[in-house]
C-alpha cells in the first residue's frame, strides 16, 4: 500500500487539486510511510498488530480529512480480527464491513455523497458476496478492489456532499473523487500484495 500511495502520489494531488486543496497524494504518501516506519520496528505477531500501527500511524501524520478516517478504518478492522493468526475469507469480509463503519461514522457520510464511502461500500458488499460464496481470502479481495474501481469511476457523475469538494456544490461533478480513489487503489495494492 505505501509503493502505491508512492506511485500514485501526483496522480492523487492532481485529482484533488480539481476538487480539493491538492494534498490527497501528499498526504496519502506521508501517512504510509510513517506507517512502513513504525512496522519496521515493530514486529507485531498479528494481522491486526499490523493494522493499529498503520492505524496510529495515519492518524498521527496524516493533517486532513482522509488521515483520521483511514486511522479509523484500519482500527476498526483490526477489532475484528483480534489476535488470530491466519485469516479467512470471511475474516477479510468481515474487516472490510468494520472499516466502512468506522468512515461512515466517523464522517457522517452515506453513499452517493462523492467520497471513501462510494468505492468502499460496494467494495464491501463485493467482498460478502465472495466470501459468503465460498470465495478464497483473495477472491474476496480481488471482488472488492474491482467493486472499489467502479464505485471510484461513478463519483464522477456525483455532486459532493462532504468535505472540501462540497464547498463547490456542482462545480464538484465531472470529476473523480480522490479519496474514492485512494480506496481502490490500496485495495488493489492488496490483492497485488497477495501475487
Ligand atoms: P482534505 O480534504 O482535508 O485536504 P484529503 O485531501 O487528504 O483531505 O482527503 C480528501 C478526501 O477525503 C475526499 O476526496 C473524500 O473522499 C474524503 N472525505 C472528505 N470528507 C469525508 C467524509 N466526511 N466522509 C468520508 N470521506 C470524506
Ligand atoms: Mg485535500
Ligand atoms: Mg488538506
Amino acid at each position: 500500500m505505501a509503493a502505491a500511495m508512492e506511485e500514485h502520489r501526483r496522480y492523487l494531488t492532481q485529482l484533488d487539486a480539481a476538487i480539493g486543496d491538492a494534498d490527497h497524494g501528499t498526504n496519502m504518501h506521508r501517512g504510509f510511510q510513517a506507517a512502513l516506519e513504525r512496522l519496521n520496528g515493530a514486529d507485531p505477531d498479528t494481522p491486526a498488530d499490523v493494522l493499529k500501527a498503520v492505524s496510529m500511524a495515519l492518524i498521527s501524520k496524516v493533517g486532513g480529512a482522509a488521515g483520521p478516517l483511514y486511522g479509523t478504518a484500519f482500527l476498526r478492522a483490526a477489532g475484528v480480527l483480534g489476535g488470530k493468526g491466519e485469516l479467512s475469507a470471511a475474516d477479510l469480509a468481515a474487516a472490510l464491513e468494520a472499516a466502512l463503519e468506522g468512515i461512515k461514522q466517523r464522517g457522517r457520510a452515506e453513499e452517493g455523497q462523492k467520497t471513501i464511502v462510494d468505492a468502499l461500500a460496494p467494495a464491501v458488499r463485493a467482498a460478502r458476496e465472495a466470501a459468503d460464496g465460498g470465495g478464497s481470502p483473495e477472491e474476496v479481495l480481488r471482488s472488492a478492489a474491482e467493486a472499489a474501481r467502479k464505485g471510484a469511476e461513478a463519483t464522477v457523475e456525483m455532486e459532493a456532499k462532504k468535505g472540501r469538494a462540497s464547498y463547490l456544490g456542482k462545480r464538484s461533478i465531472g470529476h473523480q473523487d480522490p479519496g474514492a480513489t485512494s480506496t481502490y487503489l490500496l485495495l488493489d495494492a492488496a490483492v497485488r500484495g497477495l501475487e
